[in-house]
């Protein structure tokens, strides 16, 4: 059977070769495969250094000191790590975070309220997106934490970072942003954007999976409460052996996202503009998510009449997500759709379609082509 096209981007990415043929040189007996904590000799000290190159790509692509990169298993762990570490110790906390976050966010801040923790949880509005002054409006004197996306993994919308950060900064409040969907995607500095904590993850980012890392601010200093114990490793932040071969990776990815972040931006815009031109013959599709402030690469659309299951079923030819996340028995509808608004039928309706690197003008097309013709021809049964 000939492979479906690949436009599920935003679940993952493949990693890209250049990122493979550099992971492969960390772990073979001809390769640097010393354990970086052994400090009595050369395989170590190799291995080291190979550590620290990657924390300086990774640092690099967001505009960080390398001291302020903690290394994880991925954006999911940084969240936890993130989100538990500020809130440890605290008296009496409160957490604003909302509604459309990613499940690591979400779920890690219902985990906080079952242990007492008070959690506000914002709605964005129709474009999905929170906006600065219902933040301020959520803020109470014992708020120690915000904890806010850059980009939707659903919907593709950017939320204001920069000036959610300066009001938090004046504020004396903690903020966190999940960036695993905006890192490579966008400009991502947080030089210009006052964040205290900020996720990151290798996978999106053509790199491999179960890697990450938590940028950590040192200036002014930040600390969290370290969530895995034992050797006091990242400098007590993160225990456990560094996988040299999965860091060198995303170091890798990293400094290729970088390289390539404003070319790869205009190809995907050019993407976008080509496959929304191809559906134009279809009314009833309905673009969710602010059309402004996004990135090019996800798409997610609604079209009257027809539920996104039906569509999915006939577009066996794409490999795309569905809006809706199915829970074995129950077919839930998108809890970030309706974070927007959506009705329940509305968002049965959506699927999400994801462009990224490997993406060709030629699949554009086929995909537009496709959509068009399954869409018809479920309406025409109706
Ligand atoms: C993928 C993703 C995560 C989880 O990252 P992992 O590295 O797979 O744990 C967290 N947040 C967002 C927004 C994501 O897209």
């Amino acid at each position: 059977m000939k492979k479906p096209v690949y436009l599920d981007y935003a679940a993952t990415t493949p990693v890209d070769p250049a990122v493979a043929e550099e992971m492969f040189k960390y772990l073979t007996p001809d390769g640097v495969f010393g354990n970086p904590a052994s400090r009595s000799h050369a395989f170590g000290w190799q291995a080291e250094a190979a550590v620290e190159g990657a924390r300086r790509q990774v640092a690099g692509l967001i505009h960080a000191d390398p001291r302020e990169i903690v290394w994880t298993s991925g954006a999911t762990e940084s969240d936890n790590l993130a989100i538990k570490g500020a809130v440890a110790g605290r008296e009496n906390p409160h957490v604003v975070t909302s509604v459309v976050e990613h499940k690591a966010v979400l779920d890690t801040c219902k985990w906080l309220e079952g242990q007492g923790v008070d959690v506000t949880w914002l709605k964005p509005g129709t474009d999905g997106r929170i906006s600065r002054q219902q933040v301020e409006d959520a803020l109470r004197d014992n708020t120690v934490l915000v904890s806010l996306m850059m980009v939707n993994n659903e919907l593709g919308c950017l939320t204001d970072i920069a000036a959610i950060g300066a009001m938090l900064r004046e504020r004396g409040v903690l903020f966190h942003v999940d960036a695993a969907q905006a890192a490579g995607k966008t400009e991502v500095d947080v030089t210009a954007m006052p964040v205290d904590l900020l996720s990151l993850s290798g996978h999106k980012v053509y790199g491999p999976k179960g890697i990450g890392a938590l940028y950590v601010r040192r200036s002014p200093d930040v600390r969290i409460g370290s969530q895995i114990h034992g050797g006091g490793h990242e400098r007590g932040m993160r225990s456990g052996t560094l996988p040299t071969h999965q860091i060198a990776a995303m170091g890798k990815a990293f400094e290729l996202a970088g390289e390539g972040l404003e070319q790869e931006m205009a190809m995907l815009e050019s993407l976008r503009e080509r496959f929304l031109s191809g559906l134009e013959s279809l009314d009833g599709v309905t673009l969710n998510g602010s059309t402004e402030h996004r990135v090019p690469g996800i798409i997610n659309l609604s079209f009257d009449g027809v539920d996104a299951e039906s569509l999915m079923l006939g577009l066996r030819e794409l490999a795309v997500s569905s809006g809706s996340a199915c829970a074995s028995a129950t077919i839930e509808p998108s809890f970030v759709l309706k974070g927007i608004g959506l009705d329940d039928e509305q968002a049965h309706r959506a699927l999400r379609f994801s462009f990224g690197r490997f993406s060709t003008a030629e699949e554009a097309d086929f995909a537009a082509a496709q959509i068009v013709d399954v869409v018809t021809r479920l309406r025409s049964v109706r």
